[in-house]
């Protein structure tokens, strides 16, 4: 077995090494070890994958005949079976992914003014349990692995004919699909490592996103080990209303989750934390719950002593079968909005995109079997990392 610090370990024998679940340092690591190669080949080998996106060892014209067979007999390059390919009229893009013969999730990219932005689920279903959300309605199934993840990207950046440092038609991706991608840490960092990577997807780190529903040991050891940015789903300025909302704010409460995002925002000097707020209607979207915010944000400003630090995304909520929740009316939205505004925050509204094919916020959905026994196993295995917020927590896919 290899075992490398960025990636998982590697099999010398057995079954083939899915080589989307390795970063750089663990590809090098596995053709080092494993192969008996030099560790530079592994960077041909990325750039055929990620750049080219080519899968077959056999078009890899730049490696000799002996190293292409022992890819052959070590390695495979296996993305996700795109299921279902759905444009929708406003340019949004829906792709259903299966990733096994049980498991199926979404990824959503979203163009818009100059960039494109690529919504990346990082588990099957999601156990937070978040009241508004329609995939916490699936419960949870799986974490998905970091060949899952990236596989996502992939499939996106191929469809796009996305060519990193020239042609960039990527230009963001929000770990903001279905799941809480906090509860699956090191896959997740992983992926998010060849999203940045030059021979990967070649992303800033300000433009990879990851949106927690507030698991606060995780966002520290994220600020450890990662720069990208952070956004929080709040969608409630006060405990009691939130942990109504959001189980996992019984376990990390507003002042605590707000602690955490101090501390991240600290190890970045000059730039901010987003704040996802999504509007429900005479839930949270009042001049009190407003002000709240304001109060919030101002405090995070202060303590941080940056001007513009706290940005708030505002959500209308997008209605689910089943939901009792409704979206406010165009002039509540706008109301709220302005108190934000007046009170000198960025808060912009989140257009809806792809309503026709059930893409936007809140309406990714996946095909989650046997939820029940599953998300109790889950559960137990939060407990056990002393993560359990009761009933769960999550992120803000709202
Ligand atoms: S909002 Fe995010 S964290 Fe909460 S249940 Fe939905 S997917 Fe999970």
């Amino acid at each position: 077995m290899v075992a490398s610090a960025s990636g998982p370990a590697v099999a010398a024998t057995g079954p083939k090494t899915n080589l989307f679940d390795l970063d750089r340092a663990a590809l090098e690591d596995f053709f080092e070890r494993v192969l008996g190669e030099k560790r530079y080949r592994a960077h041909q080998v990325m750039k055929w994958i990620h750049h080219r996106y080519v899968t077959d060892f056999g078009q890899m014209t730049d490696l000799g005949k002996a190293l292409r067979a022992k890819l052959e007999q070590h390695a495979e390059v296996r993305a996700p079976t795109v299921l279902l390919d759905k444009p929708s009229a406003d340019g949004t893009h829906k792709w259903l992914l299966g990733m096994d013969p049980k498991n199926a999730i979404e990824a959503v990219f979203i163009p818009d003014k100059g960039r494109g932005t690529l919504c990346v689920s990082s588990q099957v279903g999601c156990a937070l349990n978040c009241r508004f959300c329609s995939t916490a309605t699936q419960g949870f199934n799986r974490n998905l692995t970091t060949a899952e993840i990236i596989g996502q990207v992939w499939v996106a950046a191929r469809h796009l004919g996305n060519v990193p440092h020239q042609q960039r038609k990527l230009t963001n991706v929000v770990m903001m699909g279905m799941g809480e991608p906090l509860a699956n840490f090191d896959n997740v960092v992983r992926a998010m490592s060849i999203m940045r990577d030059d021979l990967g997807y070649g992303l800033a780190n300000k433009r990879v996103t990851l949106s927690t529903a507030g698991m606060v040991p995780q966002i520290d050891k994220l600020g450890e080990v990662s720069d990208v940015s952070l956004a929080v789903s709040l969608h409630a300025p006060f405990d009691e209303l939130r942990s109504e909302l959001m189980p996992i704010n019984r376990k990390y409460p507003i002042a605590v989750l707000m602690d955490a995002c101090v501390r991240y925002a600290q190890r970045r000097p000059g730039t901010s934390v987003t704040f996802e707020y999504t509007l429900m209607q005479g839930v949270n979207d009042q001049p009190e719950h407003a002000r709240g915010l304001v109060g919030l944000m101002h405090a995070f400003e202060r303590r941080v002593q940056m001007k513009d630090a706290a940005k708030v995304n505002l959500i209308p909520f997008n209605p689910f079968p089943g939901t009792r929740f409704e979206r406010p009316d165009e002039g509540a939205i706008r109301a709220f909005q302005k108190l934000l505004n007046e009170a000198g925050l960025i808060a912009p509204v989140r257009r809806t995109r792809g309503d026709d094919i059930d893409a936007a916020c809140g309406q990714l959905k996946g095909q989650v079997l046997d939820r029940t026994r599953r998300q109790a196993e889950f559960r137990r295995q939060l407990v056990a990392q002393g993560l359990d917020a009761e009933a769960g927590a999550g992120h803000a896919a709202a």
